[in-house]
């Protein structure tokens, strides 16, 4: 190895001479320069150790992170369902009230319950006494003992006497003059009349409990008077073709508050087919009306009148 070699510079002076040995000097410079080398290399080593352990501090940290992340999302989630349940029990309270607000009078503004009636009216408890009961003072079954046809349904049609279209408020049942006419349901009469009625003819209106009104038209002889109380089944008139009318037929309406509904579902409606009417009749609030039926039968007032101000007594 050359440095093992010896390189001697020798100077001679005039008073004698001075030797200088080179290679020791650069082996002195050499080995600095190793020592900063490897100072440099340690510090790096340190540094880089420092980071690493940083590094894999934040990977655990995000580790961490992210498992809380997923609980906060799962906690969340249920959170949500539970905030939903909150959320679906109080729509049914609030139904539940509306039903009171029915009983009690208020009127219901939400007609657009969809809701399946299935869903809240349980036809199958409905007792015997009860069903007695609806089918005395709600109409339903036939007013004649039979007809012929239908000749006009309830419906939007071609009038054939004023020749446009208009609304049939009712059904035309075809039968013969003088076909006895019966109530449809316990009820008081509250229009009894011989002339035009505007077109309806010899007509008598029956006024029903909870909102419910018969219609009777084209009458040939009526039998009962303006505020007579009548049966279900009671005979009221006799068919005929008065007023506005082309041919011998009963027009028969059923109107709930004031509207007329069509009649064939009630027409069709009897003791055996008991479920019919509350699927095929929508514009009537049925479990409402079914509730206080019930409590008028078990003796319970309707509703207990609301103490306004009590907390001032
Ligand atoms: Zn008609």
């Amino acid at each position: 190895m050359w440095l093992n070699r010896r390189l001697i510079l020798v100077f001679t002076y005039q008073d004698g001479s001075k030797s200088l040995n080179v290679l020791a000097i650069y082996k002195q410079i050499a080995y600095y320069v190793l020592l900063f080398v490897l100072s440099v290399v340690l510090f790096l080593s340190t540094v880089l150790y420092i980071f690493e352990t940083q590094i894999t501090r934040n990977k655990t940290q995000i580790k961490i992170l992210r498992a809380e992340f997923l609980k906060s999302s799962k906690t969340h989630t249920r959170l949500s369902k539970e905030v939903q349940g909150y959320v679906e029990d109080l729509l049914l309270a609030g139904e539940r009230v509306n039903d009171l607000e029915n009983i009690v009078g208020v009127e219901n503004d939400n007609q657009e319950d969809k809701t399946p009636l299935s869903a809240r009216l349980d036809v199958a408890s409905i007792t015997g006494a009860q069903k007695s009961f609806i089918m005395r003072f709600i109409p339903n079954d036939n007013p004649l003992e039979s007809y012929k046809r239908i000749s006009a349904e309830f419906s939007r049609r071609f009038h054939p006497i004023l020749h446009r279209m208009q609304n049939h408020t009712g059904v035309d049942l075809s039968t013969p003059i003088d076909t006895p006419v019966y109530a449809s349901a316990n009820g008081v009469v509250g229009f009894a009349g011989n002339g035009w009625n505007g077109g309806y003819g010899r007509l008598i209106k029956l006024y029903h409990p909870f909102g419910f009104k018969t219609y009777y038209a084209h009458l040939h002889k009526i039998v009962v008077k303006d505020g007579e109380f009548v049966k279900k089944g009671q005979l009221i008139a006799y068919s005929g073709s008065s007023g506005m009318s082309t041919g011998p037929h009963l027009h028969y309406e059923v109107r709930f508050m004031d509207k007329p509904i069509n009649p064939i579902f009630f027409i069709k409606w009897n003791m055996r087919n008991f479920d019919f009417i509350f699927t095929q009749e929508r514009n009537i609030a049925w479990p409402s009306l079914l509730t206080t039926i019930n409590k008028l039968l078990t003796g319970l007032p309707p509703s207990s009148p609301k103490v306004l101000n009590s907390k001032a007594k």
